[in-house]
């Protein structure tokens, strides 16, 4: 039988197969087509007949179908599969999978035959998918926001450029590691946890889909504050959680300063507001007793021209209890200004403290006459103090029980040890101190509001009586209740302890 006839039969058999068909030579020139690959590839059979395959191979697989044609000429890879791609005569490619027979003729002459299936709507659609994958790829590699993906156990799947910037780790270094090792601060370690563990039981979570602002921890151990916003999604059935992050540590501290400058400026616009109002209120206070010393020696001016003296002892004491006033306000507005310049010095003694308290309770029994004084003292230990700025401070307590009560109501000073410390209570049963104000007492020029047209006062006795006391390593503080009366406590240590 004839070769050329011999092949025209087996074609005939093939023209009607979807396969495409070519007989090579045993150099490689196409001998024969069939009808799939004609219409397929768009060439008449007279342009490709003599014509060598690699000129219809794609250039990307060439070597490829060479080396496996070269196999099947030398007896091997019978039956494997290959694949190639042909390019039409319009520049359609064609991707084809399948097999290389060899021929060989008694005469001498031999061929390859290869049956190839299409399969280009599959490597298209792999090679869509390749290109979706580079494309996502590229929009994670070069997204603005650090991109993080773990799963169900917490490892990390996907550690994007972005996130290598902000967190110092290099993608190799995280993969596969659990998450909360790396960035999250240890005390919120069990929190996370909880949270991932409540959000895969139950689907709810306080962060999926919202941003937080949340702390985190660079690789060199730097804190960062990030702006984190998770979603879930599903994968090879497994939650996977995607985290977009952005590192906003730069922008809160921009805006912790401006807070930070607003409020001072809004405390030193108040501090400015009370001192002038201590000012206005100072001057007020200094020019009432003035006013009165003023009246009463015109009044003994007038009465020394008739002669007239009867009364004289008596202008003498109004006029030296406001003299006494006048010295305690510039003594309080003294004293103001030297811890406001850090000039408040102590000499402190060892004093027994008993003899001090009845010392100064009988000394001020004869200045204040309108309430009874009751002193209580089982006070045996001595203190280490300065008596003048501790006279100030118990003076100004009395005295402020005085003006906060009634007319006759008893003022109480109890005195007490308790361990290694003596308690100094101060009580009356005047108007009391709200709960909510008690603290406030102890801070420069404040008064409470609604005594302030009744009562009159700097708003700066307390302050400093909390500072001395302070500064005598005790400690101030009040029991009150409004309409009953209030307690001034006082601790101090002994001066052994
Ligand atoms: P002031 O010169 O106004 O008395 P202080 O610093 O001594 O200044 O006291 C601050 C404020 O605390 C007073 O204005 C008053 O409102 C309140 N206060 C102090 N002591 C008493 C008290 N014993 N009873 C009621 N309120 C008091």
């Amino acid at each position: 039988m004839d070769y050329k006839n011999d092949i025209s039969r087996i074609i005939d058999l093939f023209d009607k197969t979807s396969d495409f068909i070519h007989f090579l030579s045993f150099d490689g020139i196409i001998q024969q087509v069939n009808n799939t690959w004609i219409t397929n590839l768009k060439y008449a059979q007279d342009e490709i007949q003599g014509r060598h395959i690699d000129e219809f191979v794609h250039p990307d697989y060439r070597q490829a179908y060479h080396d496996y044609r070269e196999k099947i000429m030398n007896g091997k890879g019978a039956g494997e599969r290959f694949e190639t791609a042909l390019v039409a005569k319009d520049g359609k490619i064609f991707y084809l999978d399948g097999s290389i027979d060899f021929f060989y003729r008694e005469n001498g002459q031999s061929y390859t035959r290869a049956v190839l299936k299409n399969i280009t709507q599959r490597r298209k659609a792999e090679i869509d998918s390749l290109k979706n994958e580079k494309r996502l790829r590229t929009i994670i590699e070069h997204a603005p926001d650090a991109i993080i993906v773990i799963n169900e156990e917490h490892e990390v799947r996907e550690w994007n450029p972005k996130a290598e910037q902000i967190f110092g780790y290099s993608k190799e270094e995280t993969l596969n590691r659990l998450l909360f090792e790396l960035i999250i601060p240890v005390n919120l370690r069990d929190a996370h946890k909880a949270g991932m563990q409540r959000l895969l039981s139950t689907g709810v979570s306080k962060i999926i889909n919202h941003t937080v602002e949340v702390p985190a921890i660079h690789k060199n151990g730097s804190e960062l504050i990030v702006a984190l916003s998770i979603t879930r999604f599903e994968y090879d059935h497994k939650w996977n959680f995607l985290a977009f992050i952005d590192d906003i540590t730069k922008q809160k501290q921009t805006e912790t300063e401006l807070n930070e400058n607003k409020k001072e400026l809004e405390e030193s616009r108040i501090l400015d507001q009370q001192k002038n109002e201590f000012i206005s209120i100072a001057s007020h206070e200094l020019k009432t007793p003035l006013t009165t010393i003023k009246a009463y020696t015109q009044l003994m001016r007038r009465e020394d021209e008739k002669g007239n003296f009867k009364n004289f002892h008596q202008y003498l004491e109004k006029m030296d209890e406001q003299t006494g006033k006048l010295t305690g306000l510039v003594q309080q507005m003294l004293d103001i200004s030297k811890i406001e310049s850090g000039q408040l010095h102590y000499n402190f003694t060892k004093i027994n403290l008993n003899k001090f308290l009845h010392d100064l309770v009988g000394m001020l029994h004869h200045i204040i006459t309108s309430h009874p004084l009751e002193l209580q003292s089982e006070i045996k230990s001595t203190v280490y103090i300065d008596a003048f700025r501790m006279e100030q401070v118990f003076t100004n307590l009395i005295s402020n029980a005085v003006k906060y009560s009634e007319t006759g109501g008893t003022i109480t000073i109890r005195a007490y040890e308790v361990h290694h410390e003596v308690i100094i209570v101060v009580s009356d049963k005047g108007i009391g101190i709200a709960p909510e104000q008690q603290q406030k007492v102890f801070e420069k020029f404040f008064r409470v509001d609604q005594n302030l047209n009744k009562y009159a006062g700097l708003g700066i006795g307390l302050f400093l009586s909390k500072r001395i006391v302070n500064d005598h390593k005790g400690k101030i503080w009040i029991e009150s209740k409004v309409g009953e009366g209030s307690s001034f406590f006082i601790s101090l240590p002994t001066a052994n302890s």
